[in-house]
């Protein structure tokens, strides 16, 4: 991580085999979308979103036919040499599934605890020390998990009596904040007071709203050093969800913010929920935070650039690079830091190109039809014809053998 990040120490929690917080690097998380209890659909939507990078994977154990599902994902799974760590989501009636079917308490990695809907009234504390109580049978963490949508409504009622007496009293918005920060930190300090280790605890505040997850965080992480699972939730489709999550993560994440995130996006119905991995990963690269695959630069293009070849290369060589790390991670080591421009004429062409390992530079508009190749800041090559798409792929395959190879 570079030096502009200073980290403030955590309690280092472990997810199956995946550190979270303590200084080990910012975990890419995921959740799925499929019903749980369908365990063919669930399988290969955890091995996608595990291919696409996803460190952990959650899914929701809402009933007993999921809970009775989740060993039999994880044998698929395994089946398929995937063993990234599953984590249950568990609300209402998580105390009663975690009792009843303990090969699911056992074999998931991390049990996510909503402190607002783990019980009503009484049943309340008695519901949240039984899974906590599991838990430690079975040396699990917990992620206590705070949520604007379902925050601990008796909890925010007697806050607001309080604030009324006040003489000074917080604005609404103050007081929904300071309810979710308190609903959290309590909550965790009661499941140290009935034994859980403070290394077993994750903690979460999340809200749809940017200003408010960032305050919300910035005072989390004056308040506690439990490890902080970051994510706007309910961001929403497209562009929004993405604007909005980078807009909130990333002004976190430089100061210092956040042991894990996730990036809630509300998927199109065509498409992949593996969209939300990448862009997570790309919120750490593009920050310098953490490498996953090697990315492309590409100019926007404009008036000078005649045709789509350009966007259409710049996206095949994305394409590939993304496409190629699941089996070039062990082979290439290090290969995630290459970086490669794909330019769509002369005027930042080179110059773009010379800064990254390897760069093209398309012929624009009234230009001579070919494509300067830079390999290492040194022009080496011109390419020209109809292939050269096809040859600026070899000579990317070339780079990457002949640089990040474990056998040079
Ligand atoms: S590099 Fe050339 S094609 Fe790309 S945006 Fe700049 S001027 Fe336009």
């Amino acid at each position: 991580m570079k030096e502009i990040f200073i980290k403030k120490p955590t309690y280092q929690v472990m997810v199956g085999s995946v550190p979270v917080g303590g200084g080990s690097p910012i975990v890419v998380q995921s959740m799925t979308n499929t019903d749980t209890a369908d365990i063919q659909k669930t399988v290969e939507q955890v091995f996608d979103l595990w291919k696409a990078g996803s460190e952990i994977v959650r899914v929701t154990v809402n009933n007993e036919a999921s809970a009775d599902a989740i060993p039999h994902i994880i044998e698929g799974l395994q089946k398929r040499n995937c063993h990234v760590p599953i984590v249950g989501d568990f609300h209402f009636n998580g105390h009663k599934l975690l009792q009843a079917y303990p090969e699911c308490a056992k074999l998931l990695a991390k049990y996510r605890i909503n402190p607002g809907n783990v019980g009503k009234g009484s049943r309340r504390d008695e519901q949240f020390e039984a899974m906590i109580a599991i838990a430690k049978t079975y040396d699990k963490p917990v992620r206590i998990g705070v949520n604007w949508g379902s925050l601990d409504q008796v909890k925010l009622a007697a806050m607001m009596d309080e604030n009324a007496k006040l003489k000074m009293p917080l604005p609404s918005d103050a007081l929904m904040r300071e309810a979710l920060i308190q609903s959290a930190l309590e909550s965790a300090e009661q499941a140290v007071s009935w034994g859980l280790q403070k290394n077993k605890i994750v903690i979460s505040c999340k809200v749809s709203v940017v200003q408010d997850l960032i305050l919300i965080y910035q005072e989390l992480a004056k308040r506690t050093s439990y490890p902080l699972h970051l994510g706007l939730t309910e961001a929403g489709m497209g562009s929004k969800g993405i604007v909005a999550s980078t807009a909130a993560l990333a002004i976190l994440l430089q100061q210092g913010i956040g042991d894990t995130i996730r990036v809630s996006l509300t998927p199109t119905p065509d498409e992949s929920r593996t969209n939300e991995v990448v862009v997570a990963q790309e919120i750490l690269q593009t920050m310098g935070i953490r490498s996953f695959t090697p990315l492309v630069t590409a100019c926007p293009g404009c008036g000078r650039t005649t045709s789509t070849y350009f966007q259409e290369l710049a996206l095949e060589i994305q394409t590939f690079l993304r496409e190629s790390m699941p089996q070039w991670k062990d082979t290439f080591p290090g290969v995630e830091d290459m970086s490669v421009a794909v330019m769509g004429c002369v005027v930042n062409g080179p110059g773009e190109s010379k800064l990254a390992n390897i760069g093209i530079s398309l012929p624009g508009t009234g230009e001579i039809p070919v494509a300067p190749v830079f390999v290492d800041g040194e022009k080496t090559v011109t390419l020209k014809g109809d292939k050269i798409a096809h040859e600026f792929k070899a000579i990317v395959m070339n780079y990457v053998e002949s640089h990040y190879s474990k056998l040079k």
